[in-house]
């Protein structure tokens, strides 16, 4: 098996985090080339000092200064690129084998593309891409060849579960015999919170998810389940599957972490705990399987697999989210935009949690009005999507 020499986008966060981890079991076969991170510059010069990255990627020069300040004495400097732009080119970088997409939200969206374009493997995590820009990223992988692997824990269990052919890359229509793909939700930590009690839930609250540790973004996401309607799209791009065959069934355990209903009735599920390091290892080692240092899961303890329907009611995300699948890319790059800026608001203490998902129904029914706007390119897409930011913004009354 050949070196791969893997790039992180994002290396600090929680998905960078575990995918380090990972990686250092594994020095035979995996090496990191390029490391890149937005803030936290003290972190990001402890992971390339140990990790001993030949690159890294920091947002701008006085964030360069701070990795230099962190950087331990005597020791050799990593080549500093600086620049939105230079996480493009490092993951075109014809070294670089593996690209792990990491970052948070749509700011990801440019340096995954362009890795798609590169003909890259690319362990996807950072599902708001696929969100904004499902069409332009899945004809990109299949026009270069890229293996796109998921790594978001309920496509990469989908993934598991469909039949090995022809899965890798960009299908153009669902596997042959598959009837519906169900995903899973934990419901996240308010599925039993009186409804009357969620406008006053804080940011330290909705982060406290009972089975996953994740970044702060993502938490909230899980809790409004905004992240399950991402999901659901991310699932409708990676598996060519129209959304009336995605169904989200709640599973507060997160042991079963999604499954396949295939047409003779059988259903097949890949269960494992709720550790991300599960899913990277099997991107990082795909087709083989290799250890991810997950501890082993005792089915005689966990006692009962609990699955019930959402409640559409206390999570009106969901039903948002259906929405904006059924109206199409516009909807969708206004739904994920909506939700981002709501949750930087409510995260910064200046919007009320319940609030988000009203940001996001005005920004759907804002968006009616922009369907004539081209969404061909990936600049047509950031566009709409400064668009949708802007008029959000206006939509987060603090004391609303
Ligand atoms: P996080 O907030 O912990 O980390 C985000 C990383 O991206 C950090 O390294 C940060 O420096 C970097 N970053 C933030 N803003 C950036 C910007 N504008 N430009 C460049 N880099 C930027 O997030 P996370 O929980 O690791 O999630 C990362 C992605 O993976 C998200 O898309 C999330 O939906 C997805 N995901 C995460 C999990 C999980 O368990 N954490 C599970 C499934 C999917
Ligand atoms: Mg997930």
């Amino acid at each position: 098996m050949a070196m791969q020499q893997v790039c992180i986008l994002g290396s600090t966060g929680s998905i960078g985090r575990s995918t380090l981890d990972v990686l250092a079991r594994h020095p035979g076969r995996l090496r990191v080339r390029t490391l890149s991170a937005h803030s936290r510059m003290e972190a990001l010069a402890q992971q390339a000092h140990q990790h001993q990255a030949a690159i890294v990627i920091v947002p701008d020069d006085a964030a360069r200064q701070r990795f230099l300040d962190a950087w331990p004495a005597g020791a050799t400097l990593p080549r500093i690129h600086v620049g939105a732009q230079a996480l493009c080119e490092a993951v075109s970088d014809p070294v670089v084998t593996t690209v792990m997409a990491a970052i948070v939200g749509a700011a990801g969206l440019p340096s995954v593309l362009a890795a798609a374009r590169a003909g890259k493997r690319i362990l996807l995590a950072n599902k708001e891409a696929l969100v904004a820009a499902g069409s332009l990223l899945m004809q990109a992988v299949r026009e270069s060849g890229a293996e796109l692997l998921p790594i978001d824990s309920e496509h990469n269990a989908i993934f598991q579960c469909l039949p090995p052919a022809g899965q890798v890359g960009a299908p153009s229509r669902p596997a042959r015999g598959v009837r519906r793909l169900l995903l899973t939700a934990s419901g996240g930590p308010f599925l039993k919170t009186p409804l009357a009690q969620l406008d006053d839930i804080t940011p330290d609250q909705a982060c406290a998810h009972p089975n996953w540790r994740m970044g702060r973004k993502i938490s909230v996401d899980s809790a409004t389940m905004v992240n399950k309607g991402l999901e659901v799209m991310e699932a409708h791009w990676l598996f060519a599957m129209p959304q009336d065959r995605i169904q989200v069934v709640i599973h507060p355990q997160s042991v079963v972490h999604s499954m396949v209903e295939y047409e003779d009735g059988s259903i097949l599920a890949q269960m494992g705990q709720p550790d991300m390091r599960t899913p990277i290892a099997h991107g990082l080692g795909f087709p083989e399987r290799i250890e991810s240092g997950v501890g082993l899961m005792t089915l005689t303890q966990m006692g009962r697999l609990d699955f019930e329907a959402p409640d559409l009611d206390r999570f009106p995300c969901l039903a948002l989210a259906f929405c904006a699948l059924r109206s199409g890319q516009h909807a969708c790059i206004a739904f994920n935009a909506a939700n981002e800026v709501a949750v930087a608001r409510f995260l910064a203490g200046r919007l009320r949690y319940t609030r988000i998902a009203g940001v996001i129904s005005a920004c759907l029914d804002h968006v009616q009005t922009c369907t004539t706007h081209a969404l061909h390119t990936l600049e047509d897409i950031l566009a709409l999507d400064d668009a949708i930011r802007r008029f959000a913004a206006s939509r987060c009354h603090p004391d609303a």
